[in-house]
């Protein structure tokens, strides 16, 4: 029997490669999508993958669709709520981006369907209650993100040896489009520029996050609660050619490394069809094609957000939560041409000293302390 699977986001850049993969495998049937607003390319996509019900976090939006269109139209995050729990999913993608990801990633494993997990932001903002709802209910988490999804091959590949084996995990960033810049050069980089990733194609805010670096400081705090891996042995290295997807060295000094194109509906098919692994009509590849692949280390004086992240995870509770929450203001602002470049890990950094961080202890929490996060970033951009 196919698989069943519900889209969140599916009008994104995750999204749309996932409603790819899934029409070209029988073995997925998709049974729901959402979006934000955009309706009419919603409900084209709920006609061209054949799926009966979709949800519209806006009002008017949903509206909209239920005039041109004869499926069920769910609004708002109730209506989210139960296209995730009542359209029969065997696994949910969660695409949304930013910290709006967290309750749909909590209603999925709260009601023990698998999650297939593209917004990372739900386990730097929620991670320690993620993974307790995951085991809890024993629900599975596959991660998107190409690192995660390359890491936790490694580990599966790597299960038959003897447990600790795995010494460090090493993600791989691409070093985004302003890699060998200075701080000073950086100063006056437009939002086009920022825009222009060398080698992904993405939705904005990931985009602008490759260009500070502060994606792959998003992506520690993920490795950190994915893999149980304490920051001390997680490690960044940049890799211009996204060749080498990440790695992970073993206690007798050798290294495992996941390579392949840069393709994000690779890693989007091994989580749709895990633990199968299927994607018919990929194209191998030939590292004597390739040529050569390059390493360098980051630099932490022109890209400081990594090093905020890495902070932000170690200090734990609500740190990373609050960081996410300014990073995501801050890059809302940088889009819209109210600060710049610089700007965004300063101010980052800025609500991180002035808003009190806690204790994780509930969702409330959660909520409570990102929506402080936004005020005082807010007030700072105001100011
Ligand atoms: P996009 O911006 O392209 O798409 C975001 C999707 O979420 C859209 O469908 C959008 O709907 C919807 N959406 C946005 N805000 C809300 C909201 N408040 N409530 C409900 N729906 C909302 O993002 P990406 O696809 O690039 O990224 C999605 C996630 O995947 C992010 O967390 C990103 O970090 C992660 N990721 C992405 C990668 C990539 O290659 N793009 C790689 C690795 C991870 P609408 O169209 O109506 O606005
Ligand atoms: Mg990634």
């Amino acid at each position: 029997m196919a698989r069943r699977i519900a889209v969140l986001g599916a009008t994104g850049s995750i999204g749309t490669q996932a409603l790819e993969v899934a029409a070209g495998n029988p073995d997925l049937e998709v049974v729901g999508l959402s979006a934000g607003r955009r309706w009419p390319e919603l409900v084209a996509q709920a006609q061209a993958s054949g799926a009966r019900r979709i949800a519209l976090a806006d009002a008017a939006s949903a509206a909209a669709a239920r005039e041109a269109w004869d499926g069920e139209v769910l609004e708002g995050p109730e209506g989210l709520t139960e296209l995730i729990a009542g359209s029969g999913a065997d696994t949910v993608l969660n695409a949304l981006v930013g910290s709006a990801g967290l309750g749909p990633t909590i209603t999925t494993l709260a009601e023990g369907i698998d999650l297939a997990l593209a917004n990372k932001e739900s386990l730097v903002v929620g991670g320690e209650l993620v993974m307790s709802l995951a085991e809890g209910t024993g629900a599975k988490l596959v991660p998107v993100d190409s690192e995660h999804s390359a890491l936790l091959q490694l580990v599966e590949a790597e299960q038959g040896q003897r447990p600790g084996s795995i010494d460090r995990m090493v993600l791989t960033a691409s070093g985004g489009p302003f890699r060998g810049r200075s701080r000073e050069e950086l100063e006056e980089v437009t939002v086009e520029e920022a825009l222009r990733h060398p080698t992904w194609e993405m939705g904005g805010k990931i985009t602008i996050d490759s260009a500070t670096l502060m994606n792959k400081g998003l992506e520690l705090i993920e490795a950190h609660h994915l893999f149980s891996m304490p920051y001390e042995r997680l490690d960044v290295v940049v890799h211009p050619q996204s060749i080498v997807h990440s790695y992970v060295t073993l206690a007798d000094g050798a290294v495992l490394a996941h390579l392949g194109h840069p393709d994000m509906k690779v890693p989007i098919a091994y989580a749709l069809g895990w633990p199968e692994r299927s994607l018919p009509g990929h194209r191998p590849l030939d590292l004597a094609e390739v040529g050569s692949l390059e390493f360098e280390p980051v630099d932490g004086e022109a890209f400081p957000a990594l090093a905020i992240a890495r902070e932000a995870g170690r200090e734990g509770g609500t740190a990373p939560c609050i960081m996410n929450a300014a990073n995501e203001v801050a890059v809302a602002a940088f889009l819209d041409g109210q600060l710049g470049f610089n700007a965004i890990s300063e101010l980052v950094a800025r609500v991180l000293d002035e808003v009190d961080a806690g204790p994780a202890a509930s969702f409330e929490v959660l909520v409570e302390a990102d929506g402080r996060a936004r005020a005082a970033a807010e007030q700072v951009l105001a100011g």
